[in-house]
């Protein structure tokens, strides 16, 4: 699915009114990392988003990264797929929905099939006050099993 640029703005826009109201600190790094994950819907891990973030700021780390997307997601301006194989993949998307990966390629693609909705979901399971959910499939994609 592509993501225009109306699309990405508004989310930027968001971004920044959201991080105010949470008390963070605004910087025109981390605009840029946001901005990095919000026009990609390809699920990117860390590194990913590094490899671009450099040719805007040639200095930055990646650990400077990697913490900025902990804050992120830890504030919930961002959410993490999941964590495969050790580098955690953000989504900027917030809007429901769920996940297949490619057990081949690590390939994460968004799913927006109306059978995958679990909305008989309790808000209590066990002893939890479910708060939320996700499904993750894995799968092999079809530029793999052509291979
Ligand atoms: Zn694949
Ligand atoms: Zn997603």
């Amino acid at each position: 699915m592509e993501i225009n640029n109306q699309q990405i703005e508004t989310m930027v826009t968001e971004f920044v009114t959201k991080s105010k109201e949470l008390g963070l600190k605004v910087t025109p790094q981390r605009t840029a990392i946001y901005k990095e994950l919000a026009k990609t819907d390809q699920h990117p891990s860390t590194e990913m988003i590094y490899k671009n973030i450099k040719d805007y700021f040639p200095n930055i780390s990646l650990t400077t990264v990697y913490r900025t997307l902990e804050t992120f997601e830890k504030h919930g301006l961002i959410s993490v797929v999941n964590q495969l194989y050790n580098a955690a993949r953000y989504d900027a998307n917030l809007t429901p929905h769920h996940h297949i990966v490619c057990v081949e390629c690590k390939k994460i693609e968004d799913i927006y099939d109306s059978s995958v909705n679990y909305t008989k979901i309790d808000n209590k399971i066990q002893d939890y006050e479910v708060v939320g959910y996700s499904v993750l499939f894995n799968g092999i994609c079809s530029s793999c099993s052509d291979k």
